[in-house]
């Protein structure tokens, strides 16, 4: 090999590299060398490499020798010496050149790896294994702490589920006997009592009665935290619709309402849950009346990966800053005028949430409002 041949190849080396007669004189030498030997090119040909390093001549010519002989790659040291004077060990990798014919002298390439250099590839090397072990063993305690915290949260959602059921539950018992009971006084002594007397009767049957109310929908909705309860199937929202219009017949009888039904999907969803939605919201459109007799109507559109059912009232309507509040548990903006428990909307919320859709209000373009909440039209996973 020429040097020529050997510095295009030597190039491309980030490390010093050299090639060296038997007598360990140097024929040529890559930048990175040169670099180390603070040697310009021309120079640094013909310069027996003892002279450039600390070793001894002996300890060089050893080195150089053993290369020679021996038919693979062996490592040594060369000490060179910085600008600075300060002496810079280098692993020394050396091979007897094979090419060339038996009339060619042999020569050695000699690789210099500064220990240095070495090492501190070796510390950044350690670093970023110790950073990725730190790492991952940050990972795995978050991992550990989430998992304890659902089991947690999941218990406690278990316990706060079997609280609000067995509450709600065991109060009607008693609540059933004070309105039966209240009644029963109002029917049998209500001819011996005074004004007043039939007034505070009236009262208490009344309050039981709502008090009733709220704990059928508090054990409802408390029914509505089991995910064990969400068992989805195709539901014809045509023939659920028509069902729910069905029950609501009286109230739409008494107030005049009209309800105009579009053509609706069947959906994936779960059946008791949706027909709750439809009947809290459409029974909704027809209490919160304005003026005017209700005019409802039930529309769905297909919009990407969704079905968007509307339900449209020309009632009083909500006021903007209050749309997002009533879908909060206990929520009535008309407390004293008309009956109600504050659960209706927030039900709707977490049945139309458990199904992977979103439930929200808008204006209604001449008055009143449209309620619009989505489900997947694919199966939910
Ligand atoms: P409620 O038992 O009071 O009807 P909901 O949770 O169903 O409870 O509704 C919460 C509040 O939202 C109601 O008290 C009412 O003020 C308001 N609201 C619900 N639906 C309508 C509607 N269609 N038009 C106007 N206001 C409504």
């Amino acid at each position: 090999m020429t040097p020529d041949v050997f510095l295009q190849f030597a190039e491309l080396f980030p490390e010093p590299m050299l090639l060296v007669s038997g007598e360990g004189v140097v024929h040529a030498a890559n930048t990175a060398a040169r670099d180390l030997m603070h040697l310009r090119r021309g120079v640094v040909a013909g310069v027996p490499l003892e002279h450039l390093v600390t070793e001894s001549p002996a300890a060089v010519r050893r080195f150089v020798t053993r290369c020679l002989r021996s038919g693979q790659m062996l490592t040594g040291s060369l000490t060179w010496t910085s600008p600075t004077g300060s002496p810079m060990p280098t692993r020394a990798e050396g091979a007897r050149l094979q090419s060339g014919t038996s009339a060619d002298a042999p020569l050695v390439i000699i690789r210099c790896v500064p220990k240095q250099a070495a090492t501190l590839r070796f510390v950044a090397l350690t670093d970023q294994i110790n950073a990725l072990g730190r790492e991952v063993r940050f990972r795995k305690q978050t991992e550990a702490a989430l998992l304890v915290q659902a089991e947690r949260l999941a218990r406690s959602n278990a316990d706060l589920q079997q609280f609000a059921y067995v509450a709600s539950h065991d109060l009607q018992e008693p609540l059933r006997t004070i309105a039966s009971f209240s009644a029963l006084l109002g029917k049998r002594y209500g001819g011996q009592l005074d004004a007043e007397a039939n007034q505070f009767i009236e009262y208490v049957v009344a309050a039981s009665t709502r008090i009733s109310d709220m704990i059928r929908d508090i054990l409802t909705y408390s029914q509505e935290l089991d995910p064990d309860r969400f068992a989805a199937a195709p539901v014809d929202t045509q023939s659920l619709v028509a069902l729910v219009l069905n029950d609501l017949q009286t109230s739409i009888h008494d107030t005049g309402a009209s309800v105009e039904v579009g053509t609706l999907p069947t959906v994936h969803a779960q059946r008791a849950g949706l027909a709750q939605v439809f009947q809290n919201l459409i029974s909704n459109a027809i209490k919160y009346q304005g003026t005017a007799a209700p005019i409802i109507s039930v529309s769905a559109e297909h919009t990407g990966s969704e079905w968007v059912f509307s339900i449209t009232d020309n009632g009083i309507g909500i006021a903007p800053e209050e749309r997002q509040a009533v879908f909060g548990l206990f929520r009535r903006l008309h407390r004293d005028e008309r009956p109600g428990t504050g659960i209706g909307l927030a039900l709707c919320k977490k049945i139309v949430e458990r199904h992977g859709g979103r439930i929200w209000i808008e204006s209604a373009r001449e008055a009143g409002s449209v309620f619009r909440f989505t489900i997947p039209a694919s199966p939910r996973r």
